[in-house]
């Protein structure tokens, strides 16, 4: 259904005008290789919020402000005279695909992942179960979740589900201790409530053994070294069997070091529990549970009081017996399985085909159609890190790129770009120099708190600065 938007161009003296869409890594790195490869080529990057960055901004945790700083790079590409950013723009509702689509020779798909993953388990929409997304959101200032509801003077018990990089960070920040936070742009509000936490155990839940973890190295090292929790070795997965050297040799050397991490911190607290003194301890304690298929969050009153859960081993058996389940007590349970991706609105009439099961655009390289390209974790499902989004938005520009110079038919558009769409948004728009005012006010707001920065917690409040 491509053909009615496709033109074939007979000759390309100048580069392509190429709509993007988002303004995270995968759009950024997709604009900087764009304009490497021919400094003509124009881009307008429209974002849905008023602010830049995705999850950048959004999602990397506050105590790691030398992974934020990609956005020295992401400014110094929205300098370049062929760069636009029209923030405040959600792409399929205030701007229609199909208009979009009519002043561009290409559009970029870079929109990441906007819903998450459910376990699909009874009692998931119990009061006190959160999406990782809310939760890291909310200690990150995303407007959109700043009112979830989570009250740490009252909450003891946490289970985080899921065993990967985002539940690492998020428990580093529940047991760190409040006053090494302060420095940076966390929310303030959320750290009041840190000063106040009550939380006593942590468990970090996942459904296969030790040796699947989708941790990194650093960060779990980062969460073992912790002074304010202690590890504790798993209470509830009672027969856990360490991996002899030879069985180790199966992996690869980088996994092989994350396990034997893992094991050896597990019997250096198994060594601990009968040593250690109850003064000694600190108040805060975490664990890994592994092999655990969670099958029913227990609530009382609507508000979750427990998970109970199945040894994953025993999941396809037809008899079980009670001690094939396990509950662990919670007050608040998050999930932490991982984001989705999902599609616009207007994409299916526009011919781009997209994968419910596996949340991405199907695509070859990036190329979806004609003039259509997908960049980042909406390409490849939502993993990986900055690093891995970046080569992968290098390869999509770079196949644009190519298809340009070959010729390949693209979109047929007035290539008038914004100037010819912005009659048709009503949305106050924010540009690259307002941008440029809100991170202002942001970092003086941050002065007062001796912090690197205090991020706004509305839109209100955001385009209020901006006069809009
Ligand atoms: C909690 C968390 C912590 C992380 N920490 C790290 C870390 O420490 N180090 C690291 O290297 N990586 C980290 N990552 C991974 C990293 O964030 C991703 O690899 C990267 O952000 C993916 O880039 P993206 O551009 O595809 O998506 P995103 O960063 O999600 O950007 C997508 C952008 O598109 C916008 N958008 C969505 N819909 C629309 C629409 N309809 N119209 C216009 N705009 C739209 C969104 O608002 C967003 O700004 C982390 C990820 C998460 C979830």
């Amino acid at each position: 259904m491509w053909l009615p938007l496709v033109r074939r161009y007979s000759t390309r003296s100048s580069g392509p005008v190429v709509g993007i869409i988002g303004s995270g890594p995968a759009a950024f790195y997709t604009a900087h290789r764009l304009f490497r490869n021919d400094p003509s080529i124009k881009v307008d990057m429209y974002e849905a919020n008023p602010v830049p960055f995705g999850l950048v901004r959004y999602g990397v945790a506050p105590d790691h402000p030398e992974v934020k700083q990609v956005d020295h790079k992401f400014s110094e590409i929205a300098n370049s005279s062929q760069f636009r950013f029209l923030g405040n723009i959600r792409v399929g509702k205030d701007l229609p695909l199909s208009t979009l689509s009519r002043h561009y020779d290409a559009l970029v798909y870079a929109y990441g992942a906007s819903s998450d993953k459910i376990l699909n388990i009874p009692g998931e929409h119990l009061r006190g179960v959160y999406s990782a997304r809310q939760v890291v959101g909310w200690y990150n200032c995303d407007p959109q979740h700043q009112d979830i509801g989570i009250s740490l003077p009252h909450l003891k018990d946490l289970v985080i589900i899921g065993q990967g990089n985002v539940s690492l960070d998020i428990a580093r920040i529940m047991l760190s201790r409040p006053e090494q936070l302060s420095p940076t742009d966390i929310n303030p509000l959320f750290l009041q409530q840190l000063f106040q936490s009550a939380l006593q155990r942590l468990h970090i839940v996942g459904r296969r053994d030790l040796t699947s973890v989708s941790f990194t190295i650093k960060e779990l090292r980062e969460l073992f070294s912790l002074s304010s929790a202690m590890f504790l070795a798993p209470e509830y997965t009672s027969s856990l069997s360490f991996l002899s050297e030879q069985a180790l040799g199966t992996f690869d050397r980088a996994r092989k070091r994350l396990i034997k991490l893992i094991q050896s911190n597990i019997q250096a607290a198994q060594q601990r529990n009968s040593t250690t003194s109850t003064q000694q301890k600190p108040s805060k304690f975490w664990g890994l549970e592994f092999g655990l298929t969670p099958i029913e969050i227990l609530g009382r009153n609507g508000q979750v009081d427990k998970v109970r859960f199945q040894k994953t081993e025993t999941v396809r058996n037809e008899s079980t017996s009670p001690s094939d389940f396990v509950e662990i007590p919670a007050q608040a349970v998050i999930r932490s399985i991982g984001y989705k991706s999902v599609p616009l609105p207007g994409m299916q009439e526009l011919g781009v085909p997209f994968d419910m099961t596996r949340g991405v655009i199907l695509n070859n390289e990036g190329h979806i159609g004609p003039g259509m390209y997908a960049s980042g974790w909406v390409k490849n499902g939502p993993v990986g890190v900055i690093s891995s989004t970046m080569m992968d938005s290098f390869a999509t520009a770079d196949k644009l790129y190519k298809d340009w110079l070959a010729q390949e038919p693209f979109l047929i558009g007035t290539r008038a770009g914004w100037d010819g769409v912005r009659h048709t948004v009503n949305t106050p728009v924010v540009s690259w120099e307002d941008w440029e005012v809100i991170k202002k006010h942001e970092i003086e707001n941050g002065l007062r708190h001796e912090s690197v920065g205090e991020k706004f917690r509305t839109w209100e409040d955001i385009l209020r600065v901006l006069h809009k």
